[in-house]
Parts: C-alpha cells; sequence; structure tokens
C-alpha cells in the first residue's frame, strides 16, 4: 500500500477536504507509487490562509533573531536527513542522487543563509534637513506570502522563497508542484520540526489550475513568489496586477554558451555536457544553445558527440549513471515534438532524438541526449524553451555575431562563454543581455548568497539569493522623530535658495 501525505494547514495534517487524491509516480519506474497526495482545491487553501491569518501577529512580534534560530535549527536537521531527502527527491522526480544532493545542500546552505541575515536586517539612518530630528527605516512582514514552485529544485527553490517570507515576519501558504509534493512535505516537516508554530506555514497539494489559482485571488495573500513557466507566470502577474498584489516571478531561459577559437576546447566540452544534459536539460538555467565558433567547429563537434556517446542514461538512484529520466510522460512527448519541429526546420540531427525503449527503460520516460547542428538562429528549437536534453548548435563567424545570437531571444536568465581573451571575456560581460554571465564556466551552478534571476522575459526585475529576496517579502517604514519641540516643515524651513 503506498504512502499517504497530507496538507498542513494550522498545524494539522488533514486531508483535502473534498477527500480526493492524486498519485505521485517514479518517472525511472512508472509503476512505482512514491505517495498518495492531497488533490485539494478552493476550500483548502481559503483554510489555510485563515489560518496564515490568525497566526501573522504571533510570528511578526517574535524577535527577528528569535526567528532566524528556527529556521537555523531547520538547517541542521536538513544536514541530518539529507541523504534520505535525496533519495526520495531522486524517486520523484529523477534526477541523479548526485544532484538531489546538491538541491538538497543549496536548501541547507539557504537556511543558513537566512540565520545569519536574521542579525544583519540593517535599515537606513540619515542625517535630517531639519535640525533636531532623527531619520531611519524599519521593515515590517507584508502579511501572508503565497509561494508556488516548479519541479525541477524541489527543495532548492522552494527553500529560496520560504526562507526570506518567514524570517521577514511573514506566514506563509506554499503550493508545491504536483510532479513532486514529497520532498515538499519533508521539508515543512523539518520546518514544523525546528519549532516554526503553527500556522505559520501551511502546505496545499494539489493543481495549479485549482490551488494556484486560489491563491492568486485570494485577497489575504500580499505577496506571491512564483518560479515556473512563463506562460503561468504571465497569467500570475495579470491576476495578481487586477488586485495590486506585489508578485516576483522567476521564468523560463534559453541559455547560450559561446565558445571563442581561443578557448580551452576540452573544458568548454565538459561545460557543455553538463549545462546541456544535467537534470536531462530540465533547468531554467541549462544551456539549451551551443553557439560555436566556425574555426573549432569539427573539432570541437567530434568531441562532443564522442563525449555525449558516453553518458550513462538510467534510474537516478544508480550512481553510476549521468542522466536521469524526463520528469512524466506528457514532457516526453512535448521533448520528442521539438525534435519533430527541429528537424521539420531544416536543423541536421547530429545524434539522439529518441525515447529510449527495452529492458529497464521501458519502465520510465527516459530519452536520448539530442544535439541538432546546422541550427539557425530564428529557428523555434532555437528560440523556444524545450526543458529536456536538446542542444541547439548555431555556428558562427565572428565574436560580434555570437553575441547578436545570444541576445535575439525574448529570455534573458544565463549565458556562458569559454574564451582565454580577456577582451572577449570583459566585452561579454557588458553585451550579454542575461541576469548571470559565466566566464569558462557552463550557464549552470548558481550560488546561494548571490543573486539569481533574469533580464527581459525571464522574470519581472526580482532576485533570489543572497539578501535581494529579503526586499520582496518586506515593507519599508520610514522613520521621522522630531524632537525640537516645535512644528518644522521640511522644504519650506530649509529652503537654501532664500
Ligand atoms: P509551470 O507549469 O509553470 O508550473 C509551476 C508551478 O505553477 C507549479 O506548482 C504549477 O502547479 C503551478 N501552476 C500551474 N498553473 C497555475 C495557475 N494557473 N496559477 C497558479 N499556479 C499554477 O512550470 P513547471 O513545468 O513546473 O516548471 C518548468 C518551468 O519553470 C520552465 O519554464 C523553467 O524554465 C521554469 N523554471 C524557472 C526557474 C527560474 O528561476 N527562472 C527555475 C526553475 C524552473 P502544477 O504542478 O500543479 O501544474
Ligand atoms: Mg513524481
Amino acid at each position: 500500500m503506498a504512502q499517504k501525505f497530507y496538507n498542513f494547514i494550522d498545524g494539522e495534517w488533514m486531508e483535502a477536504l473534498s477527500g480526493e487524491t492524486t498519485e505521485n509516480r517514479n518517472p525511472a519506474h512508472w509503476d512505482e507509487i512514491v505517495g498518495i497526495f492531497p488533490k485539494s482545491g478552493k476550500e483548502d487553501v481559503k483554510k489555510a490562509v485563515e489560518a496564515a491569518v490568525t497566526h501573522r501577529e504571533e510570528w511578526a512580534n517574535l524577535p527577528v533573531p528569535e526567528r532566524g534560530q528556527i529556521l537555523g535549527r531547520s538547517g541542521d536537521i536538513m544536514v541530518e536527513k539529507k541523504e534520505e531527502i535525496a533519495k526520495l527527491m531522486t524517486r520523484e522526480m529523477g534526477k541523479i542522487l548526485k544532484e538531489t544532493r546538491g538541491d538538497t545542500q543549496e536548501g541547507i546552505d539557504t537556511a543558513y543563509y537566512a540565520f545569519g541575515e536574521s542579525r544583519r536586517l540593517y535599515g537606513v539612518t540619515s542625517p535630517s534637513e531639519l535640525p533636531n530630528k532623527a531619520i531611519f527605516t524599519i521593515t515590517k512582514p507584508i502579511g501572508t506570502a503565497g509561494i508556488i514552485s516548479p519541479w525541477n529544485f524541489p527543495m532548492a527553490i522552494p527553500c529560496w522563497k520560504i526562507y526570506p517570507a518567514l524570517l521577514m515576519g511573514n506566514t506563509v501558504v506554499f503550493k508545491p508542484a504536483t510532479d513532486t509534493p514529497a520532498t515538499a512535505t519533508k521539508f515543512v516537516e523539518i520546518l514544523t520540526e525546528a519549532g516554526v508554530p503553527k500556522g505559520v506555514i501551511n502546505l496545499v497539494h494539489g493543481p495549479g489550475s485549482r490551488v494556484g489559482e486560489a491563491i492568486l485571488e485570494h485577497p489575504d495573500i500580499g505577496v506571491i513568489s512564483f518560479t515556473g513557466s512563463s506562460a503561468v507566470g504571465r497569467r500570475i502577474a495579470e491576476v495578481a496586477g487586477k488586485n495590486l498584489k506585489r508578485v516576483s516571478l522567476e521564468l523560463g531561459g534559453k541559455n547560450p554558451q559561446i565558445v571563442m577559437p581561443d578557448a580551452d576546447i576540452d573544458l568548454a566540452v565538459e561545460g557543455v555536457l553538463w549545462g546541456a544534459f544535467g537534470t536531462t536539460g530540465q533547468r531554467c538555467t541549462a544551456t539549451s544553445r551551443l553557439i560555436l565558433h566556425k574555426d573549432i567547429f569539427d573539432k570541437f563537434m567530434d568531441i562532443l558527440i564522442g563525449r555525449t556517446t558516453e553518458l550513462k542514461i538510467g534510474d537516478g538512484l544508480i550512481e553510476s549513471n549521468d542522466v536521469g529520466p524526463v520528469i512524466n510522460e506528457s514532457q516526453l512527448k512535448k521533448i520528442l515534438n521539438y525534435v519533430d519541429i527541429g528537424k521539420q526546420e531544416g536543423a541536421k540531427l547530429a545524434l539522439g532524438g529518441n525515447r529510449l525503449s527495452g529492458g529497464n527503460y521501458d519502465e520510465g520516460f527516459f530519452m536520448e541526449p539530442t544535439i541538432f547542428t546546422e541550427v539557425k538562429a530564428g529557428m523555434r528549437i532555437e528560440q523556444e524553451e524545450i526543458f529536456g536534453p536538446v542542444l541547439s548548435v548555431i555556428k558562427i563567424s565572428s565574436f560580434e555575431e555570437a553575441i547578436t545570437v545570444a541576445n535575439d531571444i525574448e529570455y534573458g536568465l544565463s549565458s556562458s562563454i569559454y574564451t582565454n581573451n580577456v577582451k572577449y571575456a570583459m566585452r561579454a560581460i557588458d553585451k550579454l543581455e542575461a541576469g548571470i554571465t559565466y566566464i569558462n564556466a557552463p550557464t549552470i551552478g548558481a550560488e546561494c548568497h548571490m543573486p539569481f534571476g533574469g533580464f527581459k522575459n525571464t522574470g519581472n526585475g526580482h532576485r533570489e539569493g543572497g539578501k535581494w529576496p529579503y526586499e520582496v517579502f518586506g515593507e519599508i517604514k520610514t522613520v521621522y522623530i522630531d524632537y525640537s519641540g516645535k512644528l518644522q516643515k521640511a522644504q519650506i524651513d530649509t529652503d537654501i535658495n532664500k
């Protein structure tokens, strides 16, 4: 009998009010049910928000360092449970154990960052333009935060959002992706074990179209932090815009790796292998475009195709495998459809392109690492996010052309250039329209204390990581204290041109 999991509302583990459930399955062995989860709806969200509103004051009244202590403790618990979490995550979404350990580690690092930040929530003080007057800022919680997360980083992304939301004194209603509810449940258990009081963190499982929409529409949710597709991001911005809710959006990417002729070729091949096929290409920062200089094109492609052929595809729980399955059948179909589109557009399928079959492969959703050459700028496989192990290679003749191709895209998340020429490196840093630029490193590999997010349609200008999300979850109050004992009129009494 598969394990049953629950929503967590007002400190109680409970079924969906409707009693409906969904199965969470392992994409490497689709017969294996990881757990049975509540399929919640609007009424469950309503109940969760009620709890979150009821417990706002008590959480907001705790001194920030005390909130920090609790969050830090949750990091300690996560350290103890790292291996257990990593295995569960691999079972529910497929990526290899090395990566699910890394995903969990990002959560741990983010917990400890929040602990440190709890004694560093500095405001601004400034001299006043008037005598006998003090001015400074403090930051207050917004109230209740709605957190909506995707399946590809089931621990790291919820942590990026929930730690800052909680430290800033907000209560939380958390809707994880339907494909990864088990890791989310572990996270909420850990927060609770660490001492986050009841009603402060509420977990509601269920489809985006029901639970997600109910979070967007709820008048008592003041801020929404979302990571996912651009299509859903647009929808969230639209609804939140009508209700004047604050929203932080982290959306898609179509990230380029440029390789110049002077680069260390073996290093650049390792970079693109990891960038394109790590997490089976299902990262917002995945390298989906290789922009390769014509002078090294043939040599580079020979090595890359050889190395890609050596990648071991299979169950992520087996340590010797390099690449796990794709998340589910509909995503696999979407990726295979892009392979057809690429062929129709006239790109050349240089490697892969098929679903893997036979033996254990038939139990899950495995796909060959796929490389298209003769890809032209503007083709759909060059412009649209595929979110799978598919690399489009574009041949260019100059640095200028490389930058033009890299930038001619609606997204702007990550970017990379391999070169040993400092002029190319510095000009790429200046010109690449992306929130992240790597020099001689792949497009993936963000560190938790640095800003993470993108230009253009990758988001709406906010950043996660480091101190930046703390701004998303706080309201700034400016305080003026006049101890002159008389009415002082700013601007009127201080006109220096008088
Ligand atoms: P998605 O389909 O947009 O789903 C993301 C989350 O939104 C899920 O929890 C989903 O619930 C929920 N949702 C769906 N429809 C909704 C609605 N109408 N209202 C409110 N919530 C709704 O994205 P995904 O397929 O999980 O993830 C892949 C995408 O995420 C890619 O585009 C990728 O680039 C992006 N991503 C971006 C970053 C970044 O930081 N920039 C990081 C990782 C991933 P269900 O699971 O129930 O559908
Ligand atoms: Mg699953």
